[in-house]
């Protein structure tokens, strides 16, 4: 028995802070009755940038050949797609252009990583307030370059200066990217990694997923797994928050088209399969 939803955001050694092959996550996706995975792993950069924490473009060939073992290896069982989870940030755009061609990718992350050292270079002059405004604009921009199927983890700099988080006080320019992200018809995910983080709460939190929802700004649910055992994890206590945000689906990505599956039909699944995420 398999539940219809894909866990869509997960990782590879080849981004040197990630441990297991992809067939361990696909054994444990198998394990508690997802109908697929997709590997997002983290996307190669230019000039050396966070090159600790990705895997550099002659390894690429060797990441669609990790996937592409999985894939073979749990044909049937459970449907394992090659996705990437591409850094965004002003002048990138070119490089990803490129980068998104050479490979048959189902599913483009878009990730502002607000704690990579070249970002707060760049975009921190002092003041945590400012910074988040800032990110918040970059989500926006990079809805708007259309390189991209989802905007990751869309409120993770929340964790940079957890002290300095006050959400409600920075809602109007939150809302006023969302405006523009909405525009662009683009989805947004809920990831379930948050949890584990500083804020110990998805990414998005409960305020900003409402605004989304109001803007019909669909989602997409991800563990952003770094280790196999987390495959699937919190899913259960996503759809309940995506439910309570006023939610009736969840989106993933094949061959970079979304698909949706309504939250009722994920519950019922649940309840009649005896699993439980
Ligand atoms: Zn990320
Ligand atoms: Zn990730």
């Amino acid at each position: 028995m398999k539940i219809p939803l894909y866990d869509t955001h997960m990782h590879t050694p080849l981004c040197r802070h990630a441990t297991g092959m992809p067939e361990e996550y696909a054994r444990v996706a198998a394990e508690k009755g997802f109908a697929g995975i997709t590997f997002t792993c983290h996307c190669p950069l230019i000039d050396g940038r966070s090159r600790d924490v990705r895997m550099d473009i002659s390894e690429l060939d060797r990441y669609q050949q990790m996937v592409a073992a999985a894939r073979s290896s749990y044909e049937g069982r459970v449907d394992v797609l090659l996705g990437l989870e591409s850094d965004y940030y002003p002048g990138v755009e070119p490089w990803l252009e490129d980068l998104h061609t050479r490979a048959p990718f189902h599913y483009i992350l878009g990730s502002v990583h607000p704690h990579i050292e070249e970002y707060i270079q760049a975009y921190f002059k002092g003041d945590p307030r400012e910074f988040q405004l800032v990110y918040f604009g970059h989500l926006a921009d990079a809805a708007e370059t259309g390189l991209f199927d989802c905007i990751s983890h869309p409120d993770l700099v929340k964790n940079c200066y957890p002290q300095c988080w006050n959400p409600d006080q920075i809602l109007d320019h939150i809302c006023r990217a969302l405006d523009r992200i909405a525009k662009t018809g683009i989805a947004m995910e809920l990831n379930t990694s948050g949890l584990n983080k500083v804020i110990p709460e998805m990414n998005p939190g409960p305020l900003m997923l409402r605004q989304m929802r109001q803007r019909d700004i669909p989602v997409v649910i991800g563990s952003d797994s770094h280790v196999p055992e987390r495959v699937g994890a919190d899913f259960r206590l996503a759809l309940d928050q995506l439910r309570q945000a006023g939610y009736s689906e969840v989106s993933y990505f094949i061959e970079r088209k979304r698909r949706t599956v309504t939250i009722a039909e994920l519950i019922a699944e649940l309840v009649s399969s005896g699993l439980d995420l």
